[in-house]
């Protein structure tokens, strides 16, 4: 889980008409090629966003703006605390697996991140040592179990169009993702991890498979090796592990999982161009937008305060 460069900084409490003009500004200067290469490199959470906003998806991923929130919009909107609190158990995570104890490790992010967190988000935080240390107990289960070759944490990968691994920042890149945890095994199957901050294991696998499959697809290209992956989800908060039941196989994920994100993109393109403008469209990704706010204020579906982002968009589809 890693923090992205921002273009155009962007604050609150900035009078509204500054916040819309600088946002114009930045428009202007944007070519837009509607072809599925002319989106620059894709990712999982990019293609998530293309297909679930438009508007997101300009304003996140084109126009790269971040919105920094005041402390008060902070708690109002929870989802978006947890997004934060979500990258230190992350870094926890990463350095238990890699040996480092719970305390050393929460005391590292707490100088980085001291002022950034209230008392209590932290006091949740130190909470998270119990469940870490099952989780633990779980990775060294599989890795005694199964025998474990190798593990790698945080590990950056990216593919070309065709699916051949490339380094993460060429220009080449089609396809990358940031893999949280895999182990790699003697008998040549890879066991791959994702931590979610929240959600449950009870409803298995069932929202997350696009994302396991495209982190598949990036760890079976880059290691011709591996004949299997077999997918979980751990969920950092409830303490759960989903997964274990779906096996997918080399010759699955060369032949279907790079097909499947081409047309995914694909079809999002159309549906663009059909609409012929980046409108909003609310879904599951609203309760992590931090455009919410601006968004949701006004008349209904019309995109409150960004309406004239929208309206200014038509001139991509000239
Ligand atoms: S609040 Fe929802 S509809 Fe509005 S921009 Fe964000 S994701 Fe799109």
């Amino acid at each position: 889980m890693s923090e992205r460069k921002p273009n155009l900084i962007l604050r609150s409490d900035m009078p509204l008409e500054e916040f819309i003009e600088k946002i114009i500004v930045e428009m202007r200067s944007l070519e837009v090629d509607f072809s599925y290469t002319g989106f620059g490199t894709w990712s999982h959470s990019k293609l998530k966003a293309f297909s679930s906003c438009y508007l997101y998806f300009l304003l996140n991923n084109l126009l790269k703006v971040k919105y920094e929130l005041t402390e008060s919009e902070m708690d109002m909107q929870e989802s978006l605390r947890m997004k934060f609190t979500g990258i230190i158990a992350h870094g926890i995570l990463e350095d238990l697996v890699n040996g480092i104890d719970f305390d050393t490790s929460l005391a590292k992010h707490k100088d980085k991140y001291q002022s950034d967190l209230s008392e209590e988000a932290w006091l949740d935080i130190e909470s998270l040592r119990d469940r870490t240390q099952m989780f633990m107990d779980r990775f060294n289960f599989f890795s005694e179990i199964h025998g474990k070759e190798s593990h790698h944490t945080e590990q950056k990968l990216a593919i070309d169009y065709v699916g051949n691994p490339v380094p993460f920042d060429s220009k080449k890149v089609f396809f990358r993702g940031v893999l949280d945890l895999s182990i790699l095994l003697k008998n040549g199957d890879a066991i791959l991890f994702d931590h979610k901050n929240g959600g449950s294991a009870e409803h298995g696998l069932r929202n997350y498979e696009s994302q396991l499959k495209s982190q598949a697809l990036l760890l079976s290209c880059n290691r011709p090796d591996i004949k299997s992956v077999v997918p979980f989800i751990h969920f950092i908060q409830e303490g759960g592990i989903a997964g274990g039941n779906n096996v997918y196989k080399r010759g699955t994920i060369q032949e279907e999982f790079l097909k499947s994100i081409v047309s995914r993109i694909d079809g999002s393109i159309e549906i663009l161009k059909e609409k012929r403008k980046f409108k909003q469209s609310s879904g599951n990704l609203c309760q992590y937008c931090e455009f919410k706010a601006m968004c949701k204020t006004g008349k209904r579906g019309s995109g409150g305060l960004l309406k004239p982002i929208i309206d200014e968009s038509v001139r991509f589809f000239k």
